[in-house]
């Protein structure tokens, strides 16, 4: 009796809180005001806890860890991080997802302590809801952004990070550290799916439109986040492709690419950024003043918060060795830029931080920038008026449409590569043998931060979510399929040979479910970029049985596949499509959806050969034989852009504005695009822009703009662009971005035509 009245009351306070205020609307001016009259009353001490960020598991009870469900927090240690280390962040959960009101009462105990501080300072809670809310039961998982990239519907990316972006504020969570920025150029690395693939303007384009989901509502609503332009600057391509391992990037190519999608960023208003852990060309980035300051605070103009990735402070000291002792690797983050360190598991760097304050190694003054930073963050998201969860949020959590969305994206995403004689869609009622190890587990459809950090807890996923298998019985009725795939990735079952073979004896077609199992960051590193060795022993099985085989690719990374590729009728890329993603491949696979993703990388054919398609034509002559040269340098299996469609499509009539665009002007552009085929179906028509001669050697083509199209099957659409001096632009020895006169080419699906820039 006793405990259930303290229940009561506890849930009672935890609702009055949450109502406790309406989203308030201040002015910056305001805000500055108040952030200032703050600076003013706080001490060194406070002032660095506010820069200093735990995760979770620092503050809960030792049993608790990795329990999930009763994730309790040990009082005590509560205590400490708050009163004795005024820590003003705190990130992650553990390896269980949580429910929003589990979520909802963490929050309201740490703000508890939080508001009890001299100042009343809220915390700042932050988390990876990359794809959909992660650690949280019941939320809705969307496919990652390389198959958002593949849709090339921005719509439907904003679409989903809005939805993401409310479930996570009716956590109580108001901080996501998404969009990743960084380019998807080298397949091997373990966080590819993270990217919007390998071409800077698509990942520009997704990336604003996803900050703008998060933010435009005004972050003191309950249906927005502060979102994290993250890692800055050239973290995904690694010289050995490993996580967090040195890159070389000339500066003209890291300006060139992997800049514009950042000042892109920082102009739509992000929030906040985080740094990559790695270095590039031997410079740590969260050491580097250059980069930090000079380029992202002058350059940028970036006014938002500079936080650290994972531990990246220390590791200037422990694994860079540019720092000579952890002092000194504090004083180097801090003097390079940083607002906030992601320490996370221990308070040392408030402590060493403290000291140089103390000692005036580092300037109060600097302290007081971050510090501002992150005060008016905190006031920008509503905290100082109510830091619990709040209740108008909470509605917004576990819509139905939000699977509706989640089956759009992953239809929308999913990728048909080979389609030999359309062999799909195939019918309902013949037999159909569905084997391999990605056909009846959730992991390799949902990926890294999916409930857990590594998404690979198949208990974490709700019963009621389909697997491949789950979706195909639906689709076809139990008599119609045979089955050879069980639960579980690495299940040895699935990769029984000779099962496969006497099953395949009394069916018609054979669906290969393939892929990879759900990692996250360095755990996914890969030594070989080949097909494990057991799914092509499969796949070459099941073609040895004659029977027509199709293979479902559920894969974050281009994993090579040459072998079989040319016996293989059809071939589905599937990227890492979520909670929706088994119906999605079931509709493609059955014809109930017409696919129409586009590849957002160059699909390596070998494992020496990881063209980008946007090369420069040096890139494609080589001499192969002595004296006999090739212009086929860039051959991949499928190119970036590549994506069938079980309609056809033609391009015809393409007319410009003018035959010269000058100055400021503005160029018009129109095509004509027919579906030629037998069904309706959408098409991404995308313009792609070649700089004919250049004082830097041009790239051959490069995307430029994209716009996605409905026909019905014999209709025809005039799709419109236009394109400007700033399209044409290069970036130059100087590190400045310049236009020059001269030749370019437009190219539209098989349309292309030349047109003259003049100053
Ligand atoms: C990752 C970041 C992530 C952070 C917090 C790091 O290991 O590199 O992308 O935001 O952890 O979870």
């Amino acid at each position: 009796m006793l405990k259930k009245t303290f229940l009561l009351l506890a849930s009672l306070t935890l609702i009055s809180q949450s109502l406790l205020a309406t989203p308030i609307k201040r002015s910056e001016q305001d805000i500055d005001k108040e952030v200032t009259h703050l600076l003013s009353k706080m001490t060194i001490e406070e002032k660095v806890g506010q820069m200093t960020q735990i995760t979770l598991a620092v503050i809960l009870d030792k049993g608790s860890r990795e329990t999930g469900d009763g994730l309790v927090i040990d009082k005590e240690k509560l205590k400490k991080a708050i009163h004795t280390y005024k820590v003003g962040s705190i990130l992650n959960s553990t390896a269980t997802a949580l429910t929003v009101k589990q979520w909802n009462r963490l929050i309201k105990e740490i703000q508890d302590e939080a508001l009890q501080t001299p100042n009343k300072l809220p915390v700042i809670y932050g988390v990876d809801a990359i794809h959909g809310v992660t650690y949280t039961k019941g939320s809705t998982l969307y496919p990652h952004n390389i198959g958002l990239a593949a849709t090339r519907n921005l719509k439907l990316a904003k679409a989903t990070a809005k939805a993401t972006g409310k479930e996570l504020r009716a956590t109580g969570v108001r901080w996501n550290f998404d969009p990743v920025l960084d380019l998807g150029v080298n397949p091997i690395w373990s966080r590819f799916s993270e990217t919007y693939g390998e071409d800077t303007y698509l990942t520009t384009q997704m990336g604003v439109g996803v900050i703008q989901a998060y933010e435009e509502d005004g972050l003191e609503n309950t249906t927005a986040v502060a979102s994290t332009m993250k890692h800055f600057i050239g973290y995904s391509d690694p010289a050995n492709g490993k996580d967090r391992t040195p890159a070389y990037i000339p500066d003209i190519v890291l300006w060139e690419k992997y800049l514009p999608q950042f000042k892109a960023a920082v102009d739509a208003g992000s929030s906040s950024i985080m740094i990559n852990s790695a270095s590039v060309n031997g410079i740590p980035v969260h050491g580097s003043k250059r980069l930090l300051t000079d380029l992202l605070r002058g350059e940028l103009g970036f006014k938002g918060l500079v936080v650290t990735d994972w531990e990246d402070v220390i590791r200037l000291h422990t694994r860079h060795m540019v720092a000579e002792s952890p002092r000194e690797a504090v004083k180097q983050a801090v003097d390079a830029g940083i607002d906030m360190s992601m320490v996370p598991k221990d308070f040392s760097f408030y402590e060493l931080l403290v000291d140089l304050v103390k000692s005036g190694d580092i300037s109060e003054a600097r302290i007081d920038k971050s510090v501002g930073i992150i005060l008016k963050l905190k006031y920008q998201l509503g905290l100082f008026d109510n830091a619990y969860h709040e209740a108008e949020a909470a509605k917004n959590f576990g819509k139905a449409e939000y699977k509706n969305l989640a089956l759009k994206a992953a239809r929308e995403s999913i990728t048909l590569l080979k389609n030999d004689n359309d062999i799909l869609p195939l019918p309902k009622n013949a037999k159909i043998l569905l084997a391999g190890p990605t056909g009846h587990s959730h992991a390799p459809l949902n990926g890294s931060w999916s409930y857990s950090w590594q998404g690979d807890v198949e208990a974490n996923y709700p019963e009621n979510e389909k697997t491949i298998l789950d979706a195909f019985h639906r689709a076809v009725g139990k008599k119609n399929l045979i089955t050879h795939t069980y639960a579980g990735f690495n299940n040895e079952k699935n990769y029984d040979v000779e099962g496969l073979i006497t099953k395949a004896k009394k069916a018609d077609y054979i669906v290969l479910a393939l892929g990879e199992n759900a990692y996250a960051e360095s755990p996914g590193a890969l030594d070989d970029l080949n097909l494990a060795n057991n799914q092509m022993a499969l796949a070459q099985a099941a073609l040895s049985t004659g029977k027509p085989v199709i293979v479902v690719l559920a894969e974050g990374r281009p994993r090579i596949i040459k072998d079989i590729v040319g016996a293989t009728k059809a071939i589905v890329q599937a990227y890492i499509p979520g909670s929706q993603g088994a119906q999605a491949i079931s509709d493609v696979i059955f014809g109930d959806y017409n696919p129409n993703g586009k590849l957002p990388y160059s699909y390596p054919q070998c494992t020496g050969d990881f063209a980008n398609y946007d090369r420069v034509y040096l890139n494609d002559i080589q001499q192969l034989t002595p004296g006999d040269m090739s212009y086929n340098g860039y051959k991949p299996q499928w190119p970036f852009g590549h994506g069938l469609s079980y309609t056809t499509f033609a391009y015809s009539n393409i007319k410009l504005s003018s035959k010269t665009l000058k100055g400021d002007n503005k160029l018009n552009i129109s095509v004509k695009v027919t579906n030629t085929g037998k069904f309706e179906g959408k098409e991404s028509v995308e313009l792609y822009v070649s700089d004919l001669f250049a004082s830097v050697s041009p790239a051959v083509k490069r995307l430029k703009a994209f716009k996605k199209i409905n026909l019905k099957a014999g209709q025809s659409k005039q799709v419109n662009f236009s394109i400007s001096k700033g399209d044409l632009t290069f970036v130059n020895p100087k590190l400045k971005r310049i236009v020059e006169e001269g030749e370019f080419t437009l190219a539209i699906g098989s349309e292309k035509i030349n047109f003259h820039y003049q100053f």
